[in-house]
């Protein structure tokens, strides 16, 4: 039985949740599965030879993509296992190794599902949790940050680029804080690599995980950068073979390799005109959207947010309507991990953003392969959709009608 799993023509704006693998990627990747299938770590022949030589590439691609040290790199298969390997490894550090009586983590109200789930196994192991609240913009609360540190927080764990909303993090300032204190400071840079420039030595990170398939190369592979100097002290919840600095055990995915390196080459190689055209795509997106669907407002501070996720609320129609109206059009509410869940996001919710807003927002994410065409079509057939469902909306009416949102009480 053959599959024909072409799509057709749709206009893809959900690259938050993926993207498409440059196909100068999958070129790259394809002797890997055939003819140089060796295991990089077989010492012996030309097989292990070609594998090994050919991961040293592709981590060296990465490491001078990040501006980092190539012996930093971790092979993870993605940024879900990255940050859990960090997280877990540093708790347990702590209650294996250094015995620390009661062990206390920092985290944000906005981070990735991956590290929230991570964070609530922990609480029920005993360890304690904070999670810092963000402003009404998005950004943590920085002097709430150093007032929650003790001697017993052994990790601050803030994302760089928050992925339902876009907005940067001041990386700088937090680092000096942990740095301060001596604390481990982690951040999820999954969504701002290849989309904004890190100083990984500035921002006193010491750990941070990234994933491939979010800048355009195969899905399965990931890493974690571990500083070297000052040392991390990590216990390994992977050991195995003693792969990756025995770290993360397991034989290395080679063709996977090859793809995250080539992928980052590519990304470091066209950065500057990426974000140009990805730039303007995103304001010809805002200025649309905003100048003719009335009400409609842009979630999270546009000062401090990258161009590839912009998130808007359409109040008085459901987001998930939205989405339904657009046909041929790829988009989310928000995370591609809860959108199986009906509930609302947990992002907008820690923004303060209005319950009805919360339930009409929309998350559009621009991509190197986006053209503005695509932008053109969304922005004919959004206002349309929106006063369509308006039209049957009997929140619309009561807004008309005067009826203070904030006066009702919801179900
Ligand atoms: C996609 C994403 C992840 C998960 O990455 P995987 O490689 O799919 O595990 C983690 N954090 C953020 C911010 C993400 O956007």
């Amino acid at each position: 039985m053959s599959h024909n799993y072409s799509l057709g023509k749709y206009v893809y704006l959900d690259s938050p949740a993926t993207t498409q693998c440059d196909p100068r990627v999958t070129e790259k990747m394809v002797p890997f599965f055939q003819e140089l299938y060796g295991n990089a770590h077989s010492k012996n022949h030309a097989y292990g030879w070609a594998a090994e030589e050919a991961v040293d590439i592709a981590r060296m691609h990465i490491a001078d993509f990040l501006g980092v040290d190539d012996r930093e790199i971790i092979f993870t298969s993605g940024a879900t296992e990255a940050n859990i390997i960090a997280i877990r490894g540093i708790v347990d550090y702590h209650r294996y190794k250094a015995k620390t009586p009661q062990i206390h983590v920092i985290t944000s109200s906005i981070e990735h599902k991956s590290i929230h789930a991570c964070c609530e196994q922990l609480e029920e192991e005993g360890v304690r949790v904070t999670y810092l609240p963000v402003d009404k913009n998005g950004l943590v609360a920085l002097d709430q940050l150093a007032n929650e540190i003790t001697n017993q927080t052994v990790l601050v764990s803030i994302m760089a680029v928050n992925n339902e909303i876009g907005v940067i993090q001041p990386l700088q300032r937090i680092g000096e804080i942990c740095a301060k204190s001596g604390v481990v400071f982690h951040s999820d840079v999954t969504q701002a690599v290849g989309k904004l420039k890190i100083d990984f030595n500035g921002s006193n990170i010491s750990l941070a995980s990234l994933s491939s398939h979010k800048i355009y190369g195969p899905k399965g592979i990931g890493a974690l950068f571990v500083k070297r100097r000052p040392v991390v002290r990590l216990r390994s919840i992977f050991p195995g073979g003693g792969q990756e600095r025995g770290i993360r055990g397991g034989t290395l995915p080679v063709p996977l390799c090859v793809g995250f390196g080539e992928a980052c080459r590519i990304s470091s190689q066209e950065f500057p005109d990426e974000f140009q055209r990805i730039s303007s795509l995103s304001e010809r997106l805002a200025a649309g959207i905003l100048g003719n669907i009335p009400l409609a407002k842009l979630n999270g501070e546009k000062i401090s947010k990258v161009p590839h996720i912009s998130n808007f609320a359409f109040p008085y129609v459901e987001g998930e309507s939205i989405i339904m109206g657009l046909e041929n059009i790829c988009l989310s509410t928000g995370s591609a991990c809860s959108s199986t869940s009906l509930n609302p996001s947990h992002v907008l919710q820690a923004m303060a953003v209005d319950e009805y807003a919360i339930q009409s927002s929309v998350r559009f994410g621009i991509h190197r392969f986006t053209t503005p065409e695509d932008i053109d079509i969304v922005l004919e057939k959004l206002p349309v959709v929106i006063e369509k469902l308006r039209g049957m909306s009997p929140l619309w009416d009561m807004y008309q009608e005067g009826v203070d949102f904030n006066e009702v009480k919801w179900m």
